[in-house]
């Protein structure tokens, strides 16, 4: 077990990159994707370019085709799951401009059917499965927060009364990645009070916004998921969590055109993403400095960041050629953190 652990933390960052399929109505659309190879490389084409200059290839743990299912994008993650029940901390960051798929790889397009479920709702799924069968040696407890960061002030979603208050982070080991103290703490006992939690969070999340699509791409929302394990023989305490995080979308906004509330938006969430780059990137390079401090998003994700916690981000491109600037730029991104 513990060998299996030593193993797994080599591994300890991942980035998976993930093509959206083109839109119904955009099928003749030429795709700035050229190829994707099978260990991990894509290539993106600018048809605007000539020679060598028009093709670059960027490379990744993983790409992901436009026809992979959500069955097949989750299928790495359920070891992060077990890493969480066995004690540990994980984040899964979705990053993407707004439209290529962040919301989709995370939640779905729609839960009715399961065969369309996101990332969050099959990490619980499994969540919950593997502490049953684990029943007669540990007894876990479950529960859940779901905040948001809008222009680098913390809110929770969960708060019954609609207050929407704005919250402190500290960072204290104690707290075991529950680094929002203040936020509410919801006990759930299985896949369907998390599915009514966040319910509850989506609404929320639209309280003050004047179009809720607007907001929830302009502000980063992060899951958390907490477990708390008590072995029976030995009454010993084991605590994880799980951070799923939709992020803001990364496309820089023109200076010259934004102005006002959505200049300042743009700013923070310019800043936040580049602040988590930078903690990742140091993370990879084994650099003695993590500087957390430079944005709420990873003071928040401090102890789940690093140490022998487990990070997976996935990059989402859309093909489109207008979108070719942005792919680029999250592609840069995501090659400096893997
Ligand atoms: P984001 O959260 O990054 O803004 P969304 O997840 O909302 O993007 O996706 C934008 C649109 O593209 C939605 O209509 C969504 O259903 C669709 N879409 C995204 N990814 C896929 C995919 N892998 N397959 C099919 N449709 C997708
Ligand atoms: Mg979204």
């Amino acid at each position: 077990q513990l060998y299996n652990q030593v193993q797994d933390l080599k591994g300890s960052i991942r980035v998976y990159c993930r093509v959206r399929p083109f839109l119904p109505g955009q099928s003749n659309v030429k795709s700035t994707v050229d190829y994707i190879g099978e260990g991990g490389n894509i290539m993106i084409v600018n048809p605007l370019k000539q020679g060598k200059d028009a093709r670059r290839v960027f490379q990744f743990n993983k790409v992901f085709a436009t026809n992979v299912t959500q069955e097949q994008i989750y299928a790495d993650t359920q070891p992060l799951i077990r890493s969480v029940l066995d004690g540990y901390n994980a984040c899964i960051f979705a990053y993407g401009q707004t439209g290529s798929g962040k919301t989709y790889t995370m939640s779905g397009p729609d839960l009715t059917t399961e065969e369309t479920w996101g990332v969050n709702y099959r990490a619980l799924r499994d969540l919950f499965q593997i502490s049953k069968e684990r029943l007669n040696a540990i007894k876990y407890d479950v529960a859940v927060q779901m905040i948001e960061i809008y222009n680098e002030q913390v809110r929770d979603l969960l708060v019954s009364d609609g207050s929407n208050r704005r919250l402190d982070i500290r960072n204290n080991s104690q707290l075991n990645g529950l680094n929002v103290p203040d936020a509410c703490l919801v006990p759930v006992n299985c896949t369907q009070d998390v599915l009514d939690l966040m319910r509850i969070g989506h609404k929320n999340r639209a309280v003050g916004a004047t179009a809720l699509n607007e907001r929830s791409s302009r502000s980063h929302s992060i899951l958390t998921i907490h477990v708390r394990g008590r072995e029976l023989v030995s009454n010993s305490i084991l605590k994880g969590c799980l951070h799923l995080v939709d992020l803001a979308g990364s496309e820089r906004v023109d200076k010259s055109e934004a102005v006002g509330e959505r200049l300042k938006e743009a700013q923070h969430i310019n800043r936040s993403l580049s602040a988590l780059g930078d903690v990742i990137s140091a993370l990879a390079q084994k650099s003695p400095h993590i500087p957390y401090r430079n944005s709420k998003l990873t003071q928040v994700l401090q102890d789940s960041l690093g140490g022998h916690a487990k990070t997976l981000m996935f990059v989402h491109i859309n093909p489109e050629q207008n979108a070719l600037g942005e792919t680029i730029s999250t592609l840069k991104f995501a090659e400096r953190v893997a």
